[in-house]
């Protein structure tokens, strides 16, 4: 008989409680430097990225030796199964979820408290004030969300899968494409593939713009036919089972036959991809926000169109579409290796389109890593046949 070496089993629940524990650990030392007793985390993302829970509702109570959540009875079992680790207070059906903050407030005996000050309303602050009338509230904004903005293994994974998922539905997306397809209609149809090819959702509504609506950066879909234009442009991402997300662009070109039109989306194509390639090779630890947003800016300047280039660069993704860090003009955010950020130019010209080219980056140790595959060049990405 061999000897029996001890060995500590996989559990993947187990090693995701310890990821939340540690995500806990990082926000203490802010908490003492500042003074303050208790943090306050009311905003729904941050309470899932520093619990796992998912259900909504609820806040969270951070001490510098305690981690309180508080929900209510709907979600008593899921908090079993979603966050065993963490400490409850289910507050009575009789009780509103902000005299329940009073009441553990009240009971751990904190004074100075720290609220999530830019994600409460002034009706919520003042429910919190009367709930709790001897807590000195601190203003404490963007405490989670600056930590959300360096991802650890298990969220750069989920995010892996939230762009796998999001590149099948492009490829099912890209095969059944018929040149009769409106925007609306792809639109919605990308939203079932994103779903049937794994995810939760889209991250977001698809964008699917035809033409000289492709000018609009945020265009909603129309009845507009794919077959009216020789461009369509297609900004969309998926939602992983963890809950992180992906966000791509790409324009694909739906006319063969030589015309200026296709001379101009070559031309401006071939802009926007030098300034995508140009920014990505700036995106490394110790990058300043600001320079990397430069060095695609001033590839459109020299190419003539600085002023067709008006929103920023990128920003972060993750259990959010939209999440630090900033990726544009003013931004002074210093990269970390962590971060994954979208870098998408774009050159917009009203009544003709527009074109941008979006991939998710990683900021690795020594520079970083392109986590989107989906070819870029118009030939491969031409639709039909
Ligand atoms: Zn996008
Ligand atoms: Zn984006």
């Amino acid at each position: 008989m061999f000897g029996l070496i001890a060995t500590r089993h996989f559990d993947p629940h187990n090693t995701r409680m310890d990821y939340h524990a540690k995500r806990r650990d990082r926000l203490l030392p802010a908490l003492l430097t500042e003074g303050i007793d208790a943090l306050l985390i009311t905003g729904g993302h941050n309470v899932t990225y520093l619990t796992g829970f998912t259900g909504d509702s609820s806040f969270v109570v951070l001490t510098a030796d305690r981690v309180l959540l508080l929900s209510d009875p709907r979600y008593v079992g899921q908090l079993g199964d979603e966050c065993p680790e963490v400490e409850t207070h289910v507050r009575a059906m009789t009780r509103k979820l902000h005299e329940a903050v009073g009441d553990v407030l009240t009971g751990l005996g904190v004074r100075r408290v720290g609220c999530e000050s830019s994600a409460l309303t002034l009706a919520e602050a003042e429910a919190l004030r009367e709930a709790a009338p001897t807590v000195d509230w601190r203003p404490a904004a963007d405490r989670v969300e600056n930590l959300r903005a360096v991802k650890d293994d298990i969220e750069i994974a989920s995010i892996r899968e939230a762009i796998a998922i999001a590149e099948r539905a492009f490829a099912v997306f890209r095969g059944l494409l018929m040149p009769d397809d409106t925007e609306k209609e792809l639109a919605d149809a990308m939203d079932h593939y994103v779903r049937r090819c794994g995810g939760v959702g889209c991250s977001f509504p698809p964008i699917v713009a035809v033409g000289e609506r492709a000018a609009l950066p945020h265009c909603p879909p129309t009845g507009r036919r794919v077959s009216e234009s020789d461009l369509l442009l297609v900004d969309w991402g998926a939602v992983s089972p963890g809950l992180y997300r992906s966000d791509l662009t790409r324009v694909l070109p739906t006319h063969r036959k030589a015309s200026s039109m296709n001379d101009r989306l070559r031309s401006i194509h071939a802009l926007v991809l030098r300034a995508q390639e140009a920014a990505i090779r700036a995106v490394r630890p110790g990058a300043v926000g600001k320079d990397v947003d430069a060095a695609a800016r001033s590839v459109i300047a020299d190419g003539g169109h600085g002023d067709h280039f008006g929103h920023g660069l990128g920003h972060g993704v993750g259990l959010q579409i939209h999440e630090a860090p900033a990726v544009r003009p003013l931004s002074e955010t210093v990269l970390e290796p962590g971060m994954v950020i979208t870098i998408e130019p774009g050159i917009y010209l009203p009544g003709w389109g527009g074109v941008r080219i979006e991939d998710d980056v990683l900021v690795t140790p020594d520079g970083h890593e392109v986590l989107t595959r989906v070819p870029k060049d118009l030939e491969s990405l031409w639709p039909f046949g």
